[in-house]
């Protein structure tokens, strides 16, 4: 009998289930689509930047399932304008500091934060001991250990968290997942993922400060392209090796410019990402057996578009990805649809993260990865 390890069985398991975050790829939020949820959810926003502003906020005037419920800023201004314009009421409105009182308030039951990378595990492990289901905004945290200590806090808190990878409830990367998982071209031999864009020309901004960031470009675009990879790939990879180049030090002072990274998987699989604060990226593809596909608009907000060998287009009507992605985490509350990315996937790809930096730091050496 072929004997078969822990992990990969645990891994095949997960395969089998779609239950956890690497297969996570089994559209079945339409099996739920015709049964109303029982109830509404109320979220609150922490932070009102620019996701939350353009975003977030408008995209929860389109979703079903939940509803904008509340708000948490630091800036004091922003919560008259707020309050008018989502017609939020005084007692839904906090502060950083007294935002712990939330634990009383019985209309909110998400609570999403969408602040500055290095204060996401504070304040999503303040919410999850509030008794708030948590949605976390990618990247999961600045380092494997805050990424564990928000999934720690949520087990023991009893509540719901995800990653806002809202890509999963995106109808054209859906189709690739659904192309990977049905093997619709054979193997898959290769995968090509690149995500960034040029940076503003701030170089104040928070991105490009590490104490508040984590990291540069890797952080902030190249989990979508890791993303991009694992998904095209269709699991999880088993070894990366990294490069960084800088063409404008004087400007990238405290944070990675651009970086690519190469991938073995299991099946033998080899993948690619470059992602960038200096360069407009967006694209996946993948080669395969019988042919091949690709997303050209793979990673923004929206419409997406791709095409494969089979010369189909990919192609859906324009939505809403974040009222979709809000959508789905509601449905998995109320009546227990897939968490399509729980935090266990935002703990894998800082996991990766980490080794990237490490074969960077070691001149481009193999680092193995047990994600
Ligand atoms: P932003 O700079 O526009 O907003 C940041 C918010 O945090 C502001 O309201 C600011 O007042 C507040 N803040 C609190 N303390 C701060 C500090 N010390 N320094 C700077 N700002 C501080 O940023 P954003 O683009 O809204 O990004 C917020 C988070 O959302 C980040 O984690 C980012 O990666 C994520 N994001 C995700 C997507 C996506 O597509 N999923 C898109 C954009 C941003």
């Amino acid at each position: 009998m072929k004997s078969i390890s822990r992990r990969s069985f645990s891994k095949k398991i997960a395969i089998a289930t779609g239950s956890v975050a690497l297969m996570n790829t089994i559209p079945l939020a339409c099996a739920f689509e015709s049964t109303p949820a029982t109830k509404s959810l109320g979220i609150a926003l922490v932070g009102l930047g620019t996701y939350s502003s353009y975003e977030l906020a408008p995209s929860l005037l389109e979703t079903k399932h939940c509803h904008l419920a509340g708000i948490v800023t630091g800036t004091p201004s922003k919560e008259k304008i707020w309050a008018e314009k989502y017609n939020i009421p005084k007692e839904n409105i906090y502060n950083y500091e007294n935002f712990d009182t939330i634990i009383t308030n019985s209309s909110i039951d998400i609570v999403y934060v969408v602040l500055p990378n290095a204060m996401h595990a504070d304040f999503c492990i303040r919410a999850a001991k509030a008794g708030k289901h948590v949605i976390c905004e990618k990247p999961m945290a600045v380092s494997v250990a805050e990424c564990q200590a928000i999934i720690d806090a949520c087990k023991k808190a009893n509540v719901k968290l995800s990653v806002g990878y809202r890509l999963h409830s995106e109808p054209h990367t859906q189709e690739i997942q659904r192309i990977v998982r049905e093997k619709e071209f054979g193997a898959i031999n290769f995968v090509t993922a690149e995500a960034g864009y040029p940076s503003n020309g701030n170089p104040g901004q928070w991105r490009l400060n590490k104490a508040l960031s984590g990291g540069g470009a890797l952080m902030n675009m190249g989990v979508y392209a890791i993303q991009g990879a694992i998904y095209a790939a269709g699991e999880n990879p088993i070894s990366v090796s990294a490069q960084e180049f800088s063409t404008n030090p004087g400007y990238y002072k405290d944070t990675d410019e651009t970086i690519s990274a190469q991938f073995e998987f299991p099946s033998g699989t080899v993948g690619n990402i470059v992602t960038s604060h200096n360069a407009k990226l967006d694209r996946l593809y993948a080669a395969c057996d019988k042919g091949w596909f690709e997303l050209d608009i793979a990673y923004t907000y929206g419409p997406l578009h791709g095409r494969t060998s089979a010369a189909k287009e990919i192609s859906y009507p324009y939505q809403r990805q974040q009222a979709l992605q809000m959508d789905d985490f509601a449905l998995h509350i109320t009546q227990g649809a897939i968490n399509r990315v729980p935090g266990e996937m935002g703990l894998r790809d800082l996991k990766i993260v980490e080794a990237i930096y490490e074969s960077i730091r070691l001149g481009g050496e193999k680092i193995t990865l047990d994600v």
